[in-house]
């Protein structure tokens, strides 16, 4: 999908496990698994577990504070388990013109080689 349609996604069935995913932390809110076309020796997607309208970054309302500290959070842990905290990066990619590709709100933590800027 390329579109905001508001339609499910992969990644229910990935929350729901009638997929198999690489999980790397899970708790009552937010599932963070491998990305399945790694971009970085360490590339795991952060995600809520309740979509709850965010479909984008850009979809956020001020209700949804809560999940999305709690998203950047996870993404913290997930750095600490996999050992990049001294280096890793959490990029979001909002729409078309970011290429966004799942439009289940995620966080892409990404590490475990240099990671230079600007990305490109
Ligand atoms: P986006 O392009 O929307 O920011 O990122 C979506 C990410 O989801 C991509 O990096 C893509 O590789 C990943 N992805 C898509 N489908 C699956 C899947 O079925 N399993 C896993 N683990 N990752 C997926």
């Amino acid at each position: 999908a390329s579109a905001d349609s508001g339609a499910p996604t992969i990644f229910d069935k990935i929350i729901a496990k009638e997929i198999p995913s690489s999980i790397v932390y899970e708790d009552e809110k937010v599932l963070a698994f491998r990305d399945i076309n790694p971009q970085a020796p360490v590339h795991v997607l952060v995600i809520p577990k309740a979509r709850d309208g965010l479909t984008t970054l850009g979809k956020a309302e001020a209700r949804h504070g809560e999940v999305l500290g709690q998203l950047l959070y996870a993404a913290r842990i997930v750095a600490e388990k996999e050992g990049i905290l001294d280096g890793f990066r959490v990029v979001i990619n909002n729409g078309p013109g970011a290429c966004q590709s799942v439009y289940h709100l995620h966080l892409h933590v990404l590490g475990g080689r240099q990671m230079k800027w600007p990305p490109g």
